[in-house]
């Protein structure tokens, strides 16, 4: 029984000589299994197919011409409909899509009149241009979700940056980046789940302090400005430290100032020789090596 009505589908899509000699494009995209499986999707959304045509015959005539979209027992095509708006804006001219074709009301008395404009529309110029449209949609998607995840994850990071920077800045324990970051959240703010523990405000702030420290360094050497070195020593946990502070002029227009350029554990000892070779290491990592 089945097989019966697939014989009659294939007869029914063949084309008139007067419409279309070839198309082997339409002939090589067919396939059974395709139809089955859009078959239930279809059912679903079609109301009412054209008079006279089965679903099954539907599914076939959407597994060749997969831009097919029926209506109320008028058809029209997906791929017209969605260039709508690019292909008729007025610095697009020359092409002009069907009205008919785009909202879905191409009728005919006969199957055959009908089957006549479905070949008729597909090889229009119109059509074709709608055809590539969609490929060059299609072939944008990828680079363009990409940069759209890429946005999202700078858009948190930045928002994660500038909570943890605060914390610094206002000498608030690690510890308060979690409860500041869900405020933000409750707020609207994108904060994503990996930047908002303590764990991570100590990498963040680190990370910020280096970045600042070589930009630091660096408007000095730009500037040529003299520098005075002030040291300190401090002992946490029966370690050693010494804290080393720049004075000189930050900008290179004379604005003189104090600048903390980091700590360093004393571990060779606390004797003059170690504090020294200790502070030319110190120098040298933060980038005054010359
Ligand atoms: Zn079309």
């Amino acid at each position: 029984m089945t097989t019966i009505t697939i014989v009659e589908v294939e007869g029914d899509m063949e084309e008139d000589d007067d419409v279309a000699d070839d198309h082997p494009t339409c002939a090589s995209s067919s396939s059974l299994p395709a139809a089955r499986d859009r078959g239930g999707e279809v059912a679903a959304v079609v109301r009412r197919l054209p008079d006279g045509w089965t679903s099954q015959q539907w599914s076939e005539w959407i597994t060749r011409l997969p831009w097919l979209f029926s209506k109320d027992g008028s058809i029209g095509c997906t791929l017209c409909r969605d260039a709508k708006s690019l292909l008729l804006s007025p610095d697009k001219g020359g092409v002009h899509l069907s009205e008919e074709w785009m909202n879905g009301d191409v009728s005919s008395k006969t199957k055959n009149n009908l089957r006549k404009k479905i070949y008729k529309h597909r090889d229009s110029v119109a059509h074709n241009r709608a055809v590539e449209l969609a490929e060059t949609r299609k072939q944008a998607i990828l680079p363009n979700q990409i940069l759209a995840i890429n946005g999202k994850l700078l858009e948190e990071t930045s928002n994660a940056f500038r909570s943890a920077y605060m914390i610094a800045k206002e000498r608030m324990a690690f510890k308060k980046l979690p409860p500041v970051m869900q405020l933000q959240e409750i707020n609207g703010a994108k904060v994503g789940a990996v930047h908002r523990s303590d764990k991570s405000c100590a990498e963040i702030i680190g990370h910020i302090a280096l970045e600042m420290q070589k930009k630091f360094v660096c408007n000095v050497k730009k500037a040529q400005s003299k520098i005075s070195i002030t040291i300190d020593e401090s002992t946490v946990r029966g370690r050693a430290y010494m804290i080393v502070y720049v004075r000189c002029d930050v900008t290179g227009k004379g604005d003189v100032d104090n600048v903390f350029l980091g700590l360093k554990e004393l571990v060779e000892g606390t004797d003059a020789e170690s504090i020294y070779n200790s502070l030319r290491e110190a120098l040298r990592v933060a980038g005054f090596d010359d």
